[in-house]
């Protein structure tokens, strides 16, 4: 049985958090003389001169509408990497607890568990870009706090199977992440629904994909209030800053234009598919439902320099367990694509 206050780390449960202005007087006035921010104006054009909210309360009220949650199962951070960090510094006493990642996945898990460290107990996938259920069950018996999973993955670019994901939040005691930074781009639903059902569940999505706002740094994560209470209790009390939701807000309130931008992107990585099939030298292009392509070639690294000298970059992932010999290609522009392709027809070993 989950119980979270046998999970979080003990000394968290009654510290104190940051207590800012904001959180000490919450209403309106005339005159706040309480922050010690400067009443003149800001050193740029327009005015920034006030803290921003702490908690994000209106971009919050807006995505709670779009996700069909409460704002209070929502935590904004400063990019998803941000929650990420959150969720080991919760959970994760340093040299004692441990969290499981399923590799080849996404680098940040491991590296905050590295910087904080916290044990990483690694589960490969299998050689289907599946989860492996028996050795996940074995490595829960070592009980540690936290299970990343990513769907779709980084860098293979599939979806782990729906059943599989819901028998490890039913079946382990710790906290199970479900990372969908490319859930737009995929042919199936979010986990999101299941927030009210499972509350160790944690759910993490990100501004910085389909939405194209990766400079802005927005993450969010959907959980259970009292993981939500945890994360907001630890973070430093202005994580995201008030362009950022500014912006997001601007952005939520025109959904349909990253609709179309998703649409867009879905047409290109299909016609992308079709032309790098049609090249002798890709030898497997794996399905994706993300925003990129893993594709296996001969000699990756030379098909890389070679890109890199004709200036195009792609990710290579060829000293990557399970994607010996791969490339990852995102999906770019028509004209980004149409040169990659061309590049890629004049290329010779
Ligand atoms: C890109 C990506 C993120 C996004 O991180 P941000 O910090 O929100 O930019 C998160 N998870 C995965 C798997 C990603 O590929």
């Amino acid at each position: 049985m989950f119980r979270l206050e046998k999970l979080i780390r003990p000394h968290l449960i009654n510290m104190q958090p940051y207590s800012s202005a904001r959180d000490e007087f919450k209403g309106d006035a005339n005159v706040f003389l309480d922050a010690n921010e400067n009443a003149l104006g800001s050193a740029v054009a327009e005015n920034f001169n006030r803290y921003p909210d702490p908690y994000q309360g209106k971009v919050k009220q807006i995505l709670a509408k779009q996700k069909q949650v409460n704002p209070e199962q929502i935590f904004l951070g400063n990019g998803s990497d941000e929650a990420i960090d959150l969720l080991i510094r919760a959970f994760c006493e340093p040299r004692q607890d441990k969290i499981v990642i399923t590799p080849p996945t996404y680098g940040m898990y491991k590296v905050s568990a590295d910087i904080h460290n916290v044990e990483v107990i690694k589960v490969s996938l299998t050689s289907n870009f599946q989860l492996n259920e028996d050795e996940l069950n074995k490595a829960f018996e070592q009980a540690p706090k936290i299970v990343f999973l990513c769907s779709p993955n980084n860098p293979t670019g599939n979806l782990l199977q729906r059943d599989v994901i819901i028998r490890m939040v039913t079946g382990f005691e710790g906290v199970v992440v479900v990372d969908e930074a490319y859930i737009d781009f995929a042919d199936e639903r979010s986990f999101i629904q299941y927030i009210d059902k499972y509350p160790n569940l944690v759910i993490l999505q990100t501004f910085s994909k389909a939405w194209g706002l990766a400079a802005l740094r927005l993450g969010m994560g959907f959980a259970d209030a009292a993981i939500i209470n945890i994360m907001n209790k630890i973070k430093p009390p202005y994580n995201v800053n008030a362009i950022t939701q500014l912006k997001a807000i601007e952005a939520l309130n025109q959904v349909g234009k990253k609709e179309k931008m998703v649409h867009q992107i879905l047409e290109e990585r299909e016609k992308l598919i079709d032309q790098l099939s049609a090249l002798e030298l890709i030898l497997t292009i794996y399905p994706t439902e993300a925003n990129f392509i893993l594709v296996r070639v001969d000699q990756p690294t030379v098909l890389y320099n070679y890109l890199v000298q004709k200036n195009v970059i792609v990710r290579n992932r060829s000293n990557v367990h399970l994607c010996e010999g791969c490339l990852r290609i995102t999906v770019g522009s028509s004209k980004e694509n149409e040169t990659l392709i061309n590049v890629l027809k004049e290329f010779k070993y």
